[in-house]
């Protein structure tokens, strides 16, 4: 077990290596002594590992006398809405690995206005669990297992109160659903049924082996979706990943679109109705964002990669719409959190109210090409990395928002990020041309590893 328990997105690990039920009762120890005396809703994923690590975690929590609510199987978003609106609950923890190998689980910790925790949070539960000093309760003091009912519809209906339904119903569209084997199959059916549409539904049952795809959505995996939308002629598709909260769009002619075309659309869109003044996205997100909002009078703000970083600068700068290139995608007015459910909703709205095809919606858009790479580095050299790449491009255009963000003309920048899970220097590259983003993404890698064996 290394000294840092949480990572970008929570606690993550192997299964049986670094994540065990022993690790597991631990954890739930030293969360509810955080957490002492408050009550705790606790859901999970599909995957394999899910139930037997949160039998075990509630153990934990139940031993220092926190008082658990079971919110059961279902997506990480429906566990969020639920803690930051019913008053009965004050926090939450999801067992959930998201989008990560079937092999891998974890621990996400959500706060009471259902956002991941901040860092801090985090910092003082590790200290707890490094320390080993729970607050172990008497038998006196255990507490029952309480059970919420009816959790899917009560957070479909409130998903539902944040769009226009009967707006919605008056065009019957039918969508190609790929919840890839996640607990997305426990929602966003029925979501579809609830507007009128009608949901085809491909990899609906929830395995936790994920046999088809893996559980992350990357357009390049989504060849089945492709195929399902052109053979039944659907409206659109989309692809969920394990735990729910990312949502990958496929256009009506079977194309796949990174969800940064869906986040610029939707922000677009919100624009034109004048619900959006400001937006939220992580600088690995395309410079498309500037170009298309910025003229429209909307701001665009950049975070650190991580989602609770979008969800707290949207809260603090009253943002409506924010966004990660990977599909995330927050809607305030539901939540601070992302959720594949409500940004499905968002862009049959969006289709319905601009009267267009999905294809027409992204083909409007400026093309911009992402090209991402890594360096795999020692983890004390990586700082410096960027420090001498800080210091070489001082005189263009920089940002140091996560790591070093250098910019070569208005749709032209080079990324250099230290991993925040893994021992590698990330590379992200930009441009209106395809090969000169590839070339740019090949030139500060070569960068990169020399200066690797330079600091070594
Ligand atoms: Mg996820």
């Amino acid at each position: 077990m290394s000294e840092r328990l949480f990572g970008t997105n929570g606690f993550r690990g192997v299964v049986g290596e670094e994540l065990t039920p022993q690790i597991a009762v631990k954890f739930g120890y030293a969360v509810g002594t955080h957490y002492l005396g408050k009550r705790v809703a606790v859901g999970w994923d599909g995957r394999l590992s899910s139930e037997m690590l949160t039998k075990a975690l509630m153990s934990g929590l139940l031993s220092v006398g926190a008082q658990v609510y079971e919110i059961g199987l279902a997506p990480i978003p429906v566990l969020q809405k639920h803690v930051k609106e019913n008053p009965e609950l004050d926090y939450g923890v999801m067992t959930t690995a998201s989008h990560n190998p079937p092999e891998y689980n974890g621990f996400k910790v959500v706060g009471p206005e259902g956002i991941e925790i901040p860092v801090s949070t985090e910092r003082q539960i590790e200290e707890i669990f490094l320390s080993g000093e729970y607050a172990l309760c008497e038998w006196s003091q255990v507490k029952e297992i309480r059970r919420i009912g009816d959790v899917i519809p009560t957070y479909i209906d409130s998903l539902l109160r944040n769009v226009d339904p009967d707006l919605l119903r008056e065009e019957k569209k039918t969508v190609a659903v790929d919840p890839g084997h996640g607990v997305a199959a426990l929602t966003i059916p029925h979501i579809l049924q609830r507007i009128g549409y009608k949901a085809m539904t491909i990899n609906a049952e929830i395995d936790g082996r994920f046999p088809i795809r893996p559980p992350e959505p990357t357009p390049e995996k989504l060849e089945t979706l492709s195929k399902t939308v052109l053979a039944v002629g659907a409206d659109f598709g989309v692809a969920y990943d394990g735990d729910g909260d990312r949502a990958i769009f496929c256009d009506e002619g079977g194309k796949t679109w990174w969800g940064d075309a869906s986040g610029i659309a939707i922000a677009k869109h919100l624009a034109g109705k004048g619900l959006c003044e400001v937006v939220v996205t992580p600088v690995t997100s395309t410079a498309a964002a500037e170009i298309i909002l910025q003229p429209m009078g909307v701001e665009v703000l950049r975070t650190p990669v991580g989602s609770r970083n979008v969800s707290y600068l949207m809260r603090d700068r009253g943002a409506v719409w924010g966004w990660e290139e990977n599909g995330g995608g927050i809607y305030a007015p539901h939540l601070l959190a992302r959720d594949g459910g409500i940004t499905t909703l968002l862009m049959a709205q969006l289709m319905v109210e601009e009267g267009k095809t999905l294809s027409q919606v992204f083909g409007d858009l400026p093309r911009l090409w992402q090209v991402k790479t890594k360096v795999r580095t020692r983890p004390e050299v990586r700082d410096r990395i960027v420090e001498a790449l800080i210091e070489e491009y001082g005189d263009e255009e920089i940002e140091t928002i996560d790591g070093v963000k250098i910019w070569f003309g208005k749709d032209k920048w080079v990324l250099v990020r230290p991993s925040g899970t893994e021992p590698l220097i990330r590379v992200f590259a930009e441009s209106s041309d395809r090969d000169e983003a590839a070339g740019l993404a090949d030139q500060f890698r070569k960068k990169v590893e020399s200066l690797t064996s330079t600091l070594a």
